[in-house]
């Protein structure tokens, strides 16, 4: 799962570049494949260049969208109406892309501040690479290069409207099988997931489960 979030990631590096040789190809850029979560891009003038970290396990929470309810990537699809405002692991990872790369031009066209990251320039910028068919572009290359890979990117809609009815299903204290082989019982259920305290062999540890994923297991009947 990791491995695949690494090679995939790795080709969102060289779709950055490719937006970045359409789009500023005089300013510096070098992209990074970072172990976790965090995905950013920050630019350092002293040497001049910018870098583009992509976190592998953002990738990898990508491909389970059902847990994107509170991404930004997902409120900026969804809210603007970026490919056409659909939700899909394929979507998310290019948009995630552009949205890394506006940064960049946010910050060479003066427009970032501290405090205001993701401000109106910002989105002036985000919505141009969408506009002007950039993201498009992108989203078919990082397919097309995923596919080639054998790690085909899902383009599957989600509409985390039917997460939010099938979390209605679970209460705290249900037990829940989810995962490979993982088990839990429901701590609490909150807008998009399930707070989950492992049981069994998954004792000690803490999950935040999207309801798809979680199958309810019935308590042995009492004799
Ligand atoms: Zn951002």
């Amino acid at each position: 799962m990791l491995e695949r979030a690494r090679v995939i990631a790795g080709l969102m590096a060289e779709a950055c570049h490719e937006l970045h040789s359409a789009w500023a190809p005089a300013c510096r850029l070098r992209t990074r494949v970072g172990s976790g979560r965090a995905t950013w891009h920050r630019y350092d003038p002293r040497r001049d260049d910018h870098c583009i970290t992509i976190g592998a396990l953002m990738v990898a929470d990508k491909a389970q969208p059902a847990l994107c309810g509170g991404w930004l990537s997902m409120r900026e699809i969804q809210g603007r109406g970026y490919f056409g405002g659909t939700v899909s692991e394929l979507n998310l990872l290019a948009h995630g892309c552009c949205h890394e790369f506006a940064h960049l031009l946010q910050t060479r066209a003066g427009g970032r501040r501290y405090g205001q990251v993701h401000n109106a320039v910002f989105y002036q910028w985000l919505d141009r690479l969408h506009q002007s068919g950039s993201a498009t572009t992108l989203r078919s290359r990082l397919a097309e290069a995923a596919a080639a890979e054998g790690l085909p990117l899902a383009t599957t809609p989600v509409t985390p409207a039917a997460e939010t009815e099938a979390l209605t299903r679970f209460s705290p204290g249900d037990r829940v099988a989810f995962g490979q082989g993982l088990q839990g019982r429901i701590r609490r259920v909150n807008r998009r997931t399930c707070t989950v305290d492992g049981t069994g062999p998954c004792r000690g540890r803490r999950y935040r489960v999207p309801p798809r994923m979680m199958t309810p297991i019935r308590e042995t009947e009492p004799v």
